[in-house]
């Protein structure tokens, strides 16, 4: 007899702060992967299907997101600035002789 089905597997991948689409607040997303595994003998052994959404922590809309989509927030998320940075630049001073 074999037994076999599916097991979702639910990760998160990284936690932003967003303007939610759903309540209009900028409030933190959590970014969540699905994936759904094929199971044997209730061992997973390669992924179905993979989703991605984005989820509003003050309201709980739930947005689908695309791999592509979901990998920019990820990058935005670990990077932090994405933007160019304005700090100080180091002053050089010309010797004088
Ligand atoms: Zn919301």
């Amino acid at each position: 007899m074999i037994i076999f089905g599916t097991r979702g597997y639910l990760y998160q991948l990284a936690i932003l702060t967003l303007v939610c689409g759903h309540c209009g607040n900028p409030s933190a997303h959590t970014l969540r992967k699905r994936v759904t595994k094929f199971t044997l003998f209730f061992v997973p052994l390669f992924p179905v299907s993979t989703s991605y959404a984005t989820q509003c922590t003050f309201c709980g809309a739930e947005q689908r997101a695309t791999k592509e989509q979901a990998e920019q927030l990820q990058a935005q998320a670990a990077g932090g600035h994405t933007g160019p940075m304005y700090g100080q630049q180091p002053q050089q001073q010309p010797y004088q002789s």
